[in-house]
């Protein structure tokens, strides 16, 4: 199992057996012991060269600039692209097919991740690839990533996520949880409600409350959003997303109906609306009408949580949650379902790069 960790950090580093790495052009400094093979990278080593592209490693600067030449992934990245917007694209790399690169991977992000990874049992995971195209040469760069079980038995949608430190505190974080809610494929019929591998870490756990507090605020100031433009023209249409329900600001919504919307557990929409402060006591009354709005498979008495919506929206307006979401449907490309039967080629150039993880 993968442990879902952090996506910044602030501790001091202690014990690693690499103390910085060069990543492309940046320098930066590791936080956690990696377990990278001891004949290739000493317990001392004060710098790791690592491809920007493939993320092949060396102690060696003359090594890693003749790799650097050759790297079959300069000009792309492996896998297939599924998310494409603003200069941002997500690539979904299949562990099966590119077994070496997802290694490497995973050996570079322990880096930065304080629990055990998945290193070498990488066949059983998809690692999406959060990628960067510079307009002025169409170079890329990665960004960061997150892994997900193929077949996860807890419903999760990810299982590690890490954004490389040069580039945290930009909202990159957000950006890729936002797409592993999208392609566990809550929007469709087989859509499974679910969410990242439990325990999250203290960072993680962060990171996620705020991303789950700014999902549910705009879900409900798209409803808003949708009912005033309903009332302003009655021809106009607007997609409602499943479970929603048309209400007032005053109104009373339950948790079932969020993560309905949303795709989020019923444990996470209650976790979100606790950190948000929108929880209000629950009496008889409320829990009654609440019950009859949900229809008989209402929640039990131990998920019930009453909110209005009115204070969501108050919530929204003071912590400037714009109503567009920042991950875009409209960029999400060919098939969304991750489970769906897709051809595990490894490309010709992975079949070139041999078994020695540091190959040139
Ligand atoms: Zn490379």
């Amino acid at each position: 199992m993968a442990s879902n960790d952090t996506l910044s950090h602030a501790k001091s580093p202690v014990n690693r057996n690499v103390k910085h790495v060069v990543l492309g052009d940046l320098l930066f400094q590791t936080w956690y012991q990696s377990i990278y093979p001891e004949d290739l990278v000493s317990k001392d080593t004060n710098r790791l060269y690592v491809c920007r592209w493939c993320f092949r490693y060396s102690c060696d600067t003359n090594s890693y600039a003749r790799h650097t030449q050759v790297c079959h992934h300069r000009t792309t990245p492996p896998g297939a692209k599924v998310y494409d917007h603003g200069g941002y694209s997500v690539w979904e790399v299949d562990g099966e097919c590119h077994k070496l690169y997802a290694q490497n991977l995973s050996l570079f992000a322990k880096l930065f991740l304080d629990h055990k990874s998945v290193f070498f049992d990488v066949v059983s995971f998809l690692y999406y690839l959060l990628v960067f195209t510079d307009p002025k040469d169409s170079s890329y760069h990665i960004l960061g990533f997150f892994s997900k079980e193929k077949l996860s038995w807890d419903a999760n949608n990810l299982a590690c996520i890490l954004i490389f430190p040069p580039y945290q505190h930009k909202q990159l974080g957000k950006l890729l949880m936002g797409v592993s809610y999208k392609l566990s494929g809550w929007e469709r019929d087989i859509g499974l409600i679910g969410g990242p591998e439990k325990p999250l870490s203290e960072m993680g756990s962060k990171s996620y409350s705020r991303f789950w507090e700014e999902r549910i605020a705009r879900y409900i100031l798209r409803q808003e959003s949708e009912a005033m433009g309903t009332k302003d023209s009655s021809q106009q249409k607007q997609k409602n997303p499943k479970g929603a329900r048309k209400r007032h600001p005053h109104e009373i919504i339950t948790v079932q109906d969020i993560g309905l919307a949303t795709g989020m557990l019923t444990e996470d929409v209650i976790t979100a609306l606790k950190g948000m402060g929108v929880v209000e006591p629950t009496t008889p009354s409320k829990r009654r009408k609440s019950q009859q709005t949900s229809g008989e498979n209402g929640p039990d008495d131990s998920e019930m949580v009453i909110i209005h919506k009115s204070n969501v929206l108050d919530w929204a307006k003071a912590h400037n949650v714009a109503l567009q979401d920042p991950v875009r449907a409209e960029g999400f490309l060919g098939k969304l379902a991750p489970n769906s039967s897709k051809e595990c080629t490894p490309s010709p150039n992975e079949k070139e790069d041999g078994d020695g993880p540091d190959d040139e």
